[in-house]
């Protein structure tokens, strides 16, 4: 097990509930982060008294302020981030962090060889060759938070065998059943009403568009190796089964529990071993387990995301950024839900104007990110 985090995003959905695995576990905490959350960030330092923490740099000095009482290092913005990111005081980071933000922390633990726990997956899908390559270099390794990839992660422990097949379920989100045009009348505010999962509200977007699994999906491939062929999705509305593995035998393992990220955490900071969590037991009687195809028609986005990993290169990056982009637009009330599909299909196939590269540098990775986003930015 390990002994000491430095955990990124600790305001946020998955951040709050790694202070809760912390607690839980005993774990010292030796730094902690957040973007704008001065009041939660400066009670967390309290209670889990970390020597160094990092704030948005709008909000450093209004942060200062609050914490004037505590003997702590205060950094702040992107620096800051990824000097927490590869500090030497704790032997795993948590990057809990939201969007592309994740990238250059994660690049850093990475280098440094640290073990990170990864809930931040747009970085990965952005980041992709270029993070699995510096992960490796640099012997560190990613322990998967996101459900259905610890799911995965936990159904090949101990084996050598090929995987044959990923089933990577998804609850189909609000919309499951939903039509077209349906989803050109639905808000932000129901958008963000996941039926399973109490989550932040740029991954529920993502949940209610299926993009999220669009994102796991390319997550998927870059941690487990396989191609995106390989990789099938299969809506489950009931969210028992985090997600299976078929092997070469057709036999396929499970990972079932009730749908807690605080188990998913937990594993990724006890592995390879296993201890009492907080979470809840799952009570199997009278539980249906159903399993559907997902509705191309309604929810073109996860077939652009198996495009954008087929072609790869800096693709997904642009992918990746366009989403984000759409997403705040839309959560700010600015387009609809159905004018986020066109705006991220539009920004992929504008790629000839963008430019496509294979083995993208970090350098081109954030261009890719930077010209996807001004793209979406001026066709509103
Ligand atoms: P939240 O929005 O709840 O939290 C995001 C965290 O990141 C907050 O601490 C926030 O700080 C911080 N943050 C936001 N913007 C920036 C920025 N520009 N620079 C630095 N820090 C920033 O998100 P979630 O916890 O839901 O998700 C975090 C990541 O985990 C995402 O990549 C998501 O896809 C992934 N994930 C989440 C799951 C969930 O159940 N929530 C499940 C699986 C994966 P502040 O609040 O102070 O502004
Ligand atoms: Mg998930």
């Amino acid at each position: 097990m390990q002994k000491s985090i430095s955990l990124l995003g600790s305001t946020g959905s998955i951040g709050t509930q790694t202070l809760d695995v912390a607690r839980n576990l005993g774990l010292r905490v030796t730094a902690l982060s957040a973007h704008s959350n001065v009041k939660l960030l400066a009670d967390q330092c309290r209670e889990f008294k970390p020597e160094r923490v990092c704030i948005g740099e709008e909000k450093y000095n209004e942060f200062k302020l609050e914490v004037n009482d505590i003997d702590i290092e205060i950094l702040c913005g992107d620096e800051g981030l990824a000097e927490l990111a590869s500090e030497d005081e704790s032997e795993t980071l948590v990057n809990a962090v939201l969007g592309m933000k994740g990238l250059r922390p994660t690049l850093a633990a990475a280098e440094k060889g640290k073990k990170i726990a990864f809930a931040n997956k747009e970085t990965l899908v952005a980041g992709g060759k270029l993070v699995t390559d510096t992960v490796k270099k640099g012997n560190s390794v990613l322990l998967p938070v996101d459900s259905e990839h610890s799911a995965i992660f936990q159904c090949i422990q101990g084996k050598q065998n090929k995987i044959k097949k990923i089933w990577l379920t998804g609850s189909g989100g609000p919309f499951f059943g939903k039509d077209y045009n349906y989803l050109q009348t639905v808000t932000p505010e129901m958008a963000i009403k996941h039926p399973r999962w109490n989550m932040g509200k740029k991954i529920s977007v993502d949940s209610a568009s299926l993009m999220n699994k669009g994102l796991e999906l390319i997550e998927a491939v870059h941690l487990f190796d396989v191609s995106p062929e390989q990789v099938e999705v299969v809506i489950h509305p009931q969210s028992i089964v985090h997600s299976l593995v078929e092997f070469e035998d057709n036999a396929i393992l499970a990972q079932l529990g009730v749908p807690d990220m605080r188990v998913c955490i937990q594993y990724a900071l006890t592995y390879p071993d296993r201890m009492p969590s907080n979470a809840d037991s799952l009570d199997l009687f009278g539980k249906n387990l159903e399993f559907f195809k997902y509705d191309k028609a309604a929810f073109p986005l996860l077939e652009i995301a198996q495009e954008s990993i087929r072609i790869g290169g800096n693709l997904p990056a642009v992918m990746n950024g366009a989403n984000e982009e759409a997403v705040a637009l839309f959560l700010d009330h600015k387009i609809s839900f159905t004018k986020m599909f066109d705006l991220v299909i539009d920004t992929c196939e504008s790629i000839d104007t963008i430019s496509i590269t294979q083995n993208p540098t970090l350098d081109d990775i954030l261009a890719s990110d930077k010209a996807a986003r001004e793209y979406v930015r001026s066709h509103i």
